[in-house]
């Protein structure tokens, strides 16, 4: 007898079908139903079931010398999959992006011989059905066999991951991102949603955390949840351009200013800086300014008698020199700081001001 509720659909981030709640078996849907695989790249093949079946997702067989790794999955599993799977040198890893593709990794793990299954420990308590297979790993990064690496970056679910795939995209590297970085369909960008089905946004820290958490990871290509959605080449520029449009949308910056990419060869450097500013902190005697890029990056100000810097700052955790902070204080002519506003004068002529609002006590 199936539970009589699914943790995982009842979940805000998920639904129950308008039917209620319903259960099937492999067995029940073995007529109706077959896999089909579809090469994408060299050494990538995917695996998608038709008819579409539940929310459609796609998995994506890995091959590597090192032993063939299958991420994210499917549900429906029958024999003839089990043996074109096989044709192409079977399975001897499973890891999983987060718990909406948990499906029947069990299944799939004893189909090949009871292959180790990696899960993020973050997201232990989504996991319906136990087994020995399941591996739960700890921490923000784990190495698999073949140079492969899963990275945790949160969002979506506290334990979100995505691999990373070196050898991917003719060896410029590839992301494979489940739904913790959603390609969208103008396969330009992602996304990243605490829900999708149920369009609740994620918060500009975690949308940093992801940002920064794949940043130190050369890749050129991402192959997101579901068929068809691929960005083939520029990934992890998309990756910035997509994580700066999305703050500016959820922190209200600038929205007359949203551009698009198109625009890109006329936006003057004034422009750069609207594209990655997220936050600002001055200090009370507003002799000292300091804003956050999307990238996590900081540009720091000091203005007072006597003295006027301005400074470029990594995040905390990389210590990247392409930064934003960086790029956008080599185009800076002057600035001013002081009650009134931040003034900053580029090279290029073109001009950003952030006006201060009066303070409560002078107000
Ligand atoms: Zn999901």
């Amino acid at each position: 007898m199936p539970p009589g509720r699914c943790a995982v659909c009842e979940d805000e981030r998920q639904y129950v079908g308008w039917e209620g709640q319903r259960w099937t078996t492999l067995a029940e849907m073995q007529p109706q139903y077959r896999n089909v695989l579809e090469p994408e790249e060299p050494a990538l093949t995917s695996l998608v079931t038709r008819p579409k079946f539940a929310i459609g997702q796609r998995a994506l067989l890995v091959q590597s010398p090192a032993g063939n790794l299958l991420w994210d999955c499917v549900s429906f599993l029958d024999e003839a999959t089990i043996q074109a799977v096989r044709d192409l040198g079977g399975i001897a890893r499973i890891a999983i992006s987060h718990p909406h593709y948990y499906s029947t990794i069990v299944e799939w793990s004893h189909a090949f011989g009871d292959v180790p299954i990696y899960l993020h420990a973050a997201d232990r308590q989504w996991v319906m059905r136990p087994s020995p297979a399941i591996v739960f790993w700890d921490g923000e990064t784990l190495m698999l066999e073949g140079g492969m690496m899963l990275i945790r970056c949160g969002g979506h679910f506290d334990g979100g991951s995505v691999l990373h795939w070196p050898a991917g995209a003719d060896g410029r590297g590839v992301l494979l991102s489940g739904d913790i970085l959603q390609v969208v369909p103008d396969r330009r960008h992602v996304s990243f949603m605490y829900s999708y089905p149920n369009y609740i946004p994620l918060a500009a820290p975690a949308v940093r955390k992801i940002v920064l958490a794949v940043e130190p990871f050369s890749f050129d290509r991402i192959y997101g949840a579901f068929p068809g959605l691929v960005i083939r080449q520029g990934a992890k520029e998309a990756v910035e351009r997509s994580a700066a449009r999305y703050l500016r949308a959820i922190t209200g910056n600038d929205a007359q200013q949203n551009r698009r990419s198109s625009d890109l060869k006329s936006m003057t450097q004034a422009d750069l800086l609207r594209q990655s500013f997220v936050a600002v902190e001055v200090n009370a005697a507003f002799s000292e300014a300091e804003l956050t890029m999307a990238d996590g990056s900081k540009l720091r100000f000091c203005h007072r008698v006597g003295e006027r810097k301005a400074s470029a700052r990594a995040a905390e955790e990389t210590g990247k020199e392409t930064m934003q902070a960086h790029q956008i204080l080599g185009t800076m002519a002057q600035f001013r700081l002081n009650g009134k506003h931040l003034d900053i004068r580029f090279q290029d002529g073109s001009r950003w001001e952030l006006p201060f609002a009066p303070r409560a006590d002078e107000a």
